[in-house]
């Protein structure tokens, strides 16, 4: 294959006078445009022959690793398969051409579609109603910690201005904490992984708006003390909140309602499969207990007594959080994908998910240190490889899974090791599968040790190498230009 199509910029395969198009004959007379309107030279746009835009481009969508590339072990991001049933289903026309601001009478469809799903995942996640409205995540963590805001508010207890999030917690916990004008006081983990109640008790006081908990955690560890710390929690007066990132092993197994969590978000796009490498797109939905849904953000979904459905906006709601409805693609990809498993289904995931990564975790613990024993549920996090003598770091072996075909495992996070390496296989992958990874990755392990500049120096075979993370981070380029081309 030409390397050049798929290691350059389209730009760079231009030249000058080539086409891929052809207008029809201008049958109108030729009016100038207004002399303010034109530019004063002509844009800078490729000019390329039509089979030179479809390889490229074709070429370039073979660069972008995907899980129907290849297996996609992403700890903590949730790289399931994702059903190509959804996709036809969220590709439907009288889906993609719905226009946000349609008056209620000709969306009933949608409507319904949205308040099918939040009544299922009220179900799933035990707790009284969602809303779909916020776009990822951490988007919802915003909007989960802004309904605890507006419960405190609404008992004008005005000195929670605090939550306690532990040490081991996703970046986005502490981040939106501080984006919904909160302090933030970090409890610490214990040798096991979960966190550590005795640290947490003293910390629990009138200052206190949320604790914010995510179970299994991040590093794959079931918190079994989550009934005591909810009557800790709840015995401060504060409120309990639970990222359900994390959501997955649990499926039909437990509800984050059952045990004490009075707020949560639910990552449709991971743990209901919607396709979400690079960013986007997401959605991140909150559910709430009962007595806190007149909190939940303008508008919500009702169905009335006539069957139809209806937008409704209380004063007590914490205002909007999007213009919209949420993602609605995302929503309808989630509900085909609950939909499709059904009950037995998603319990069925949950199971397979913990059983895919105690394999893969019990089978490479010869070769890769695993600080913490014992049964892990949909993910583990090893501290790097075993032999520390070899000078290889976890950094380099994934970039040696880059040459082989894999996409890397999350690496450097959680912040607890110095080496962490977290590795999620996901429900979705045969034994075959994690068979041959778990070969490869023997194999990385015993070439750190017998050839380990190989290893530090890969990828060797993939078109870019070793881009600088920080120059690219500080000095973005992201126009072209013939002059940042030379
Ligand atoms: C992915 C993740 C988040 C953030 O979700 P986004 O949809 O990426 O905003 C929060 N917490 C945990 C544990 C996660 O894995």
């Amino acid at each position: 294959m030409n390397r050049d199509f798929y290691s350059n910029l389209i730009f760079e395969v231009s030249r000058p006078g080539r086409k891929g198009y052809k207008l029809p004959k201008n049958e109108f007379e030729k009016v100038a445009l207004p002399s303010q309107l034109m530019r004063e030279t002509a844009p800078e746009l490729p000019e390329v022959d039509e089979p030179s835009v479809v390889r490229h481009y074709n070429n370039l969508s073979t660069n972008n690793f995907g899980v129907d590339t290849g297996f996609y072990p992403l700890g903590s991001c949730t790289m399931k398969y994702n059903p190509k049933i959804n996709e036809e289903i969220a590709s439907h026309p009288s889906i993609t051409h719905l226009h946000p601001m349609q008056p209620e009478s000709t969306v009933q469809g949608a409507l319904e579609l949205y308040h099918i799903l939040q009544g299922y995942l009220a179900e799933i996640g035990g707790m009284k109603e969602f809303t779909l409205n916020p776009f990822a995540g951490a988007h919802g963590e915003l909007t989960g910690l802004m309904v605890i805001r507006a419960y405190h508010m609404s008992r004008n207890d005005v000195k929670r201005v605090k939550v306690i999030v532990p040490d081991s917690a996703h970046g986005t916990n502490p981040a939106s904490a501080a984006v919904a004008g909160l302090e933030i006081v970090e409890v610490k983990s214990r040798e096991d992984g979960t966190v550590d109640v005795d640290d947490l008790r003293p910390l629990l006081d009138e200052t206190i708006a949320a604790v914010m908990m995510t179970n299994p955690n991040t590093l794959g560890i079931f918190e079994k003390n989550i009934p005591e710390i909810a009557n800790l929690v709840h015995e401060a007066g504060a409120l309990l909140y639970y990222d359900g990132a994390n959501l997955n092993p649990m499926l039909g197994m437990a509800r984050p309602g059952d045990m004490g969590f009075d707020v949560m978000h639910i990552n449709l796009h991971k743990t209901f499969s919607t396709p979400h490498g690079g960013g986007g797109p997401g959605s991140g939905p909150v559910g709430v207990r009962e007595g806190l849904e007149q909190f939940l953000p303008n508008p919500r979904v009702v169905k009335n007594n006539d069957g139809s459905y209806s937008l409704s906006t209380t004063e007590t709601a914490l205002g909007c959080v999007s213009a919209t409805l949420g993602n609605f693609a995302v929503q309808a990809r989630a509900l085909a994908y609950i939909l499709s498993l059904g009950h037995e289904g998603l319990a069925e995931a949950g199971k397979l998910a913990t059983l895919n990564a105690n394999y893969v975790k019990e089978r490479l613990r010869d070769s890769y240190l695993l600080p913490i024993d014992g049964l892990c549920k949909h993910e583990f996090v090893f501290d790097g490889l075993k032999d520390k003598s070899t000078g290889v770091t976890t950094l380099n072996v994934a970039k040696r899974l880059l040459d082989r075909g894999y996409h890397a495992p999350t690496i450097y996070f959680p912040l607890l090791f110095h080496e962490a390496l977290m590795i999620e296989p996901t429900e979705t992958e045969s034994k075959d599968t994690l068979d041959e990874f778990i070969s490869v990755m023997h194999d990385i392990a015993r070439e750190a040790t017998e050839d380990p500049e190989t290893v530090k120096t890969a990828p060797h075979l993939t078109p870019v190498t070793r881009p600088d993370d920080t120059e690219a981070a500080l000095h973005p380029i992201v126009t072209w230009s013939e002059l940042n081309a030379k």
